[in-house]
């Protein structure tokens, strides 16, 4: 048996600075990480972007806001240690989403909304369902930690599907790569809490053998 106490530090257990200086390792890690893709993004020259390519950049940027809101929320209200690391993660999701829009001279469709805010009625119904639902209860919210992975996943398997320019396929696969580990992480608490889980976007099985499967370090 895995004792998960010593993996997953219980709610509450982490005061104010306990890991500052964790944080702010991994706050420099990812602005490292970060520079690094952006200035291997502007070694190309930004071809025109397809309808598709278009579409999919403004939507997947707003979709890491939509995971970086709700995991603020839901850090603030259960304390969890993975929302409050997992939310730091998606900040540097949205700034590599950013960095992109910037390279093909695209809007940035969040610019200047607060938290909780989208333009789009849809996305605005979706991050307000996550949150609901993941203010209930810690096993409501690391659910929906869970399905926010999911949707994540297959929306950038779908757009990876018909992407041309091979500076934004990389910025995909880093966020999917990422997006794995957050899923192992919520899907470790979800055992924890012995609680169920029925895939919504993926197939089930793939969802367990991502779940399942080591952590991936950044290369
Ligand atoms: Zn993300
Ligand atoms: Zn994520």
């Amino acid at each position: 048996m895995h004792d998960f106490n010593t993996v997953l530090p219980r709610p509450g257990r982490h005061g104010g600075g306990a890991s500052a200086f964790t944080d702010a390792a991994r706050m420099s890690h990812r602005a490292a990480h970060v520079a690094r893709m952006r200035a291997a993004m502007v070694r190309n020259v930004p071809g025109a972007l397809t309808p598709a390519e278009r579409e999919d950049l403004l939507l997947m940027r707003e979709e890491e806001k939509i995971a970086r809101d709700v995991y603020v929320r839901l850090n603030e209200r259960w304390g969890l240690r993975p929302f409050a690391n997992i939310s730091g993660s998606e900040q540097a999701h949205m700034d590599m989403m950013l960095a992109l829009l910037e390279h093909f001279g695209l809007p940035d469709p969040v610019k200047n909304l607060g938290a909780g805010e989208f333009h789009a009625p849809a996305l605005r119904q979706l991050h307000d369902e996550f949150l609901e639902k993941g203010l209930r209860s810690r096993e409501d919210a690391v659910q929906v930690g869970l399905l926010i992975e999911e949707l994540d996943i297959a929306d950038l398997q779908k757009a990876k599907s018909r992407v041309e320019k091979p500076e934004i396929r990389a910025v995909y696969e880093e966020l999917e790569r990422g997006s794995r580990n957050h899923m192992r992480a919520f899907y470790r608490w979800k055992q924890h809490l012995g609680i169920g889980y029925q895939a919504a976007h993926l197939p089930q099985a793939e969802l367990e053998r991502i779940a399942l499967s080591e952590h991936e370090s950044c290369a």
